[in-house]
């Protein structure tokens, strides 16, 4: 790659891929030049200091894997806390531990041992044994973990986060629930967990070190100027953007979050409780200084809404469905043809992908490019 060009690379999108892409380039020896729309750099784990309080602006990220390279490229740039995610659910101002274990079946039925646990799940399943194809994700779930988890836990949290009745989802959703029979409130079944003592910002700008990087920069505003002026692009942005729609819109998910500060230190006890009921708006409540077992006086809250995505608001999750399955494959197709531009991340992949994985595809990217 002997570069006429001012840059060897173009990284749009300043979010964990673009800057764990563009670390490495620089150790190749490589120059860049990174682009983000935003005014900050970090993407979706970005924090916002609120009184001492690292605030998780774009909802709760706890970092955990199973990959050690993974987790030993992150801690080269910071050190992690040790946090483990033990989230509760509030239904009807009761509370339960989640994942479903045996703390969570004493809390609804009493039970104390593994096999009466066993016992009464069996008991509440036995009633939709009937069910053998589930036409929909309600049938689904009342046939893998009877009413009581269904009504008490599943149902109103997934009919918020999806905004239509379980009864109009479709049962692939939902294809397996894991039910610990011990008691062990850890949400996550990875070797290593926790969140950087330093915050994710340091972890970002650590990478970024010696990195040009332009905020408040969208790429589609000065495409022209932008691509001429590098060898190479990486996109990090919408795959269905980039391609300017032209087999039409992928749909997403979206959030709304209301981040709030409490003049007292400790507001809910807990970083993350879920709100399982219907009739409440919100999904779940955050408590940020629990991600960093915080001692300052006060405290910042977020209520995290589900929200309908529409052009201009922020896409959080793909919609896996088969109509966006196939649109974006049409996409992929067009972008496997693109010579010297490469698509890598959330977005421009459109998956879901946690920070693991998305550190894993960039270094795999690097590996093959660099
Ligand atoms: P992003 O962070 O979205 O970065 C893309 C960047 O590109 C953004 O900064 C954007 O502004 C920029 N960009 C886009 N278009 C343009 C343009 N046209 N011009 C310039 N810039 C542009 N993972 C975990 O491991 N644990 C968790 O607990 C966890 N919780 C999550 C909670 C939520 C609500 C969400 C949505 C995700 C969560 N994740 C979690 C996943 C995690 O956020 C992702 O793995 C990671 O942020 C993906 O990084 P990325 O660089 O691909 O995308
Ligand atoms: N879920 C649920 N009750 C809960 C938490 C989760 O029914 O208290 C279901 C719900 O269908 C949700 C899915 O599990 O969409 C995944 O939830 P999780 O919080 O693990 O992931 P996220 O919504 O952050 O992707």
């Amino acid at each position: 790659m002997n570069s006429t060009k001012q840059y060897d690379f173009l990284i749009v999108g300043a979010g964990l891929f673009g800057s764990v892409f563009a670390h490495e380039a620089k150790l190749a020896g490589k120059k860049c030049l990174v682009v983000d729309k935003r005014e900050h750099i970090g993407g979706n784990i970005y924090c916002n200091e609120v009184e001492g309080v690292k605030v998780h602006q774009y909802g709760a990220h706890i970092f955990h894997t199973d990959n050690k390279e993974v987790w030993d490229y992150v801690n080269q740039f910071v050190t992690m806390n040790g946090f483990t995610n033990s989230p509760l659910a509030n239904y009807q101002g009761k509370l339960y531990n989640l994942p479903f274990n045996m703390h969570t079946f004493y809390q609804l039925w009493g039970v104390r041992t593994p096999q009466e646990a066993q016992a009464k799940l069996d008991e509440q399943r036995a009633e939709y044994a009937h069910i053998e194809n589930p036409a929909n994700l309600e049938e689904q779930a009342l046939k893998l973990c009877g009413k009581d988890v269904y009504e008490i836990l599943i149902k109103g949290y997934t009919e918020k986060q999806w905004g239509r009745l379980a009864k109009d989802l479709p049962a692939f959703i939902i294809k397996r629930l894991p039910f610990r029979f011990v008691y062990d409130n850890n949400y996550f079944n990875d070797t290593y967990q926790g969140i950087p003592v330093e915050g994710y910002n340091e972890l970002i700008e650590s990478l970024l070190e010696g990195v040009e990087v332009r905020l408040n920069t969208n790429f589609f505003d000065q495409r022209k100027a932008l691509e001429s002026i590098a060898e190479n692009v990486l996109f990090t942005g919408c795959i269905d953007e980039y391609f300017d729609y032209c087999f039409g819109r992928l749909d997403y998910r979206s959030l709304k979050f209301e981040h709030k500060l409490f003049d007292t230190d400790n507001f809910q006890g807990n970083a993350v409780i879920n709100y399982t009921e219907r009739e409440i708006p919100y999904t779940r409540v955050i408590e940020h200084k629990h991600f960093e077992f915080g001692r300052q006086a006060k405290t910042v809250v977020t209520y995290e809404y589900p929200d309908e995505f529409a052009p201009g608001k922020e896409p959080y999750y793909p919609v896996n469905d088969e109509r966006n399955t196939q649109l974006c494959s049409k996409y992929k197709e067009l972008a496997g043809k693109c010579r010297n531009v490469y698509f890598g991340g959330r977005l421009a992949q459109y998956i879901y992908a946690d920070m693991d994985d998305t550190i894993a595809e960039a270094l795999k990217l690097s590996k093959e490019l660099l």
